[in-house]
């Protein structure tokens, strides 16, 4: 039994190019889609912040890994906003007081 495994599109059941790994809530799911829906799929969608990465994009196939796992750099704590400028409100009028109207 030489049976292979082929993926096919879960909307509409042609064979599928890639698996999109969703994230629906906590739950990570996978669909497999065809080239037609993941154009469907990928033109309304819109790519993640770059910088913070809240959770780990799952691959498609977490088996096979390509290339070197990467390091993780140890991000310097970025400064967020600018630094507060101390207003003086009201403030002191110096030098007022002195000569009255004479
Ligand atoms: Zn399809």
């Amino acid at each position: 039994m030489a049976e292979r495994t082929i993926l096919v599109c879960d909307i509409c059941g042609r064979p599928a190019v890639q698996t999109v790994g969703l994230k629906v809530g906590r739950r990570n799911l996978q669909k497999d889609y065809c080239e037609i829906h993941l154009q469907e799929l990928t033109a309304g969608a819109r790519a993640p912040r770059p910088g913070r990465r809240k959770g780990v994009v799952v691959a498609a196939s977490p088996a096979k890994r390509r290339g070197r796992p990467r390091k993780q750099v140890e991000a310097a704590p970025k400064r967020r906003g600018r630094p507060r400028k101390t207003k003086t409100a009201g403030g002191s009028r110096s030098g007022s007081s002195g000569s009255g109207p004479t």
